[in-house]
């Protein structure tokens, strides 16, 4: 039975909602073998060249979505935007950004969660409605946006898009409230979930961060303007003076007058999401108050202190869990090395050889050092395991290379639940630690041996509490209500999006 923290009544779930059947199947989750985060949010006001610095914006938070960018900037209060599919540098040409004129600007970034993206589903969405025009981006999940999308609908609203953020849209449109910055707020009131998110109707921007705080936002300041960034890593890039994160439950209202800082929530617990700084943000960012490079290099000394073993090289597969791998090294004594290399210029689509070549999806990205594998006991350290297939084969390569013993340490615990709250996760049924022991996935991974670290060992290397903390993947300690039909929806959702545009996937076995 899953553990709900501090709901009301009327949020309370039933406890079957994770096992619902689906009609089609219950497939959910891309289909490769990572978890993936679902958007970031990037915001300037009261800058001439806000859209261009936008863009540098999601540059730097690329890494929170790869398949959809846009960004909506307003000039004497007119909205225009631009969005389209693809990488921002693909989006974004010289004579697109020309045209985004005006001193305010929000852009997101966006993985689409099933199957390829389309661009109806881009952000910021941006409509003309009957006070005038507003747009908004959304990084997070609402657990309650199917319900409240049918009892719109009920009540006559057309929807555009699958996304959640069209959902706030219909509310705030929907809102008696004069002022935009309290129809949000309003608006923002009637959903559950995770959300940091950025809407603006051209004179302001509004950020809000929902009440448990699941996703990071950042509030800067460039000159007289201000910023807002899913994560401190995109401030920098543009020189912008990082000011504080924005607290859960905060809505904050950047206009011609400054800053207003609203709190209209009900408090909630803070559940900042533990994933963000196991494997989602960048290590060079500062979120929820801590230096990620610094938390993950305490995962893995945490890591090191509770599955010593004795070995030549400690090595990451990278780029995401270098710092945890640097970190059993220094505990550890055992030194570090990259046995393998990463290729950063892989997209997502590339023409496959007719002729089989073994584990290509995995070689594609990923490529042994055989002079630093050869020979030698290896401490194998990754973020999480997912499915196991990609972290068996890349434990096949090493043998193949000649490594005499291969010993597998991951810098987080079991992942045995799927997220509702942003991050892609596969259904339960295909998430490998939901079925099987450590020794069956030590068996199925082909390791000498395998440990994962404790849920109290990720806790310390944070410096929180585990009540500060949304560990749901872990433990099935939702913190929030999560409707019946919630999986079965996102699953339906996300066959919506294949049946009207490609279908790329048929369901069949993922690539690596
Ligand atoms: S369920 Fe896991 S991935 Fe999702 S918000 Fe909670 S800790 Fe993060």
């Amino acid at each position: 039975m899953s553990k709900h923290t501090e709901n009301s009544p009327a949020e309370r779930i039933s406890e079957a909602n994770r096992h619902v059947l689906c009609p089609n199947g219950g497939r959910r989750g891309r289909a490769d073998d990572r978890l993936h985060d679902e958007c970031g949010v990037f915001g300037v006001f009261g800058h001439p060249e806000a859209a261009t610095l936008t863009y540098l914006g999601l540059y730097a938070l690329q890494h929170r979505g790869q398949e959809g960018a846009g960004i909506v900037c307003a000039r004497d209060g007119h909205l225009v935007g631009h969005r389209g599919i693809g990488l921002v540098a693909d989006v974004f040409k010289a004579h697109r950004l020309a045209q985004l004129e005006g001193d305010l600007a929000i852009g997101h970034v966006r993985y689409s969660t099933f199957g390829t993206s389309i661009l109806k589903n881009v952000q910021p969405l941006m409509v003309d409605y009957a006070r005038g025009s507003m747009a908004l981006g959304h990084n997070g999940n609402l657990v309650n946006a199917g319900q409240l999308r049918d009892e719109l609908e009920e009540d006559g609203a057309i929807f555009q898009s699958t996304t959640d953020s069209e959902v706030i849209i219909q509310l705030i449109a929907r809102s008696k409230q004069p002022r935009f910055a309290d129809a949000v707020a309003e608006a923002l009131g009637k959903v559950i979930g995770a959300y940091s998110l950025l809407a603006t109707n051209g004179e302001t921007i509004v950020a809000a961060r929902d009440p448990r705080g699941f996703r990071p936002l950042w509030l800067g300041r460039l000159g007289d303007g201000f910023v807002f960034a899913s994560e401190s890593c995109a401030l920098d890039i543009i020189d912008a003076a990082w000011d504080r994160e924005i607290e859960p439950g905060e809505v904050v209202v950047a206009s011609e007058k400054g800053i207003e800082v609203m709190t209209p929530f009900e408090r909630q617990p803070r559940k900042l999401c533990a994933f963000e700084f196991i494997y989602m943000a960048r290590p060079d960012s500062v979120i929820f108050g801590r230096s990620v490079d610094a938390v993950r290099k305490r995962l893995g000394a945490n890591l090191a202190r509770e599955a010593p073993v004795a070995a030549d090289l400690v090595m990451p597969v990278p780029d995401s869990s270098n710092q945890a791998a640097l970190g059993y090294s220094h505990e550890s004594g055992i030194p570090f090395d990259m046995g393998f290399i990463r290729n950063h210029y892989v997209g997502r689509t590339f023409i496959e050889p007719d002729q089989k070549i073994r584990d290509f999806g995995v070689k594609i990205k990923l490529n042994p050092t055989r002079s630093a594998i050869e020979g030698k006991r290896i401490v194998l350290i990754d973020d999480s395991i997912v499915r196991g297939t990609t972290s068996r084969k890349i434990i096949s390569t090493l043998r193949r290379c000649g490594a005499t013993e291969v010993h597998f340490r991951v810098s987080s615990p079991p992942i045995v639940n799927s997220c509702h709250y942003g991050i892609d996760t596969p259904n339960r049924e295909r998430l490998i630690a939901s079925s099987k022991s450590v020794d069956e996935i030590r068996k199925f991974t082909g390791v000498d041996s395998l440990a994962y670290l404790s849920i109290d060992g990720l806790i310390d290397a944070t410096g929180y509490s585990r009540d500060d903390f949304c560990l749901a993947c872990f433990d099935n300690a939702y913190p929030t209500p999560v409707p019946d039909d919630f999986a079965c929806r996102q699953n339906n959702r996300r066959h919506y999006d294949l049946s009207t545009d490609h279908l790329t996937y048929d369901g069949a076995p993922a690539p690596y």
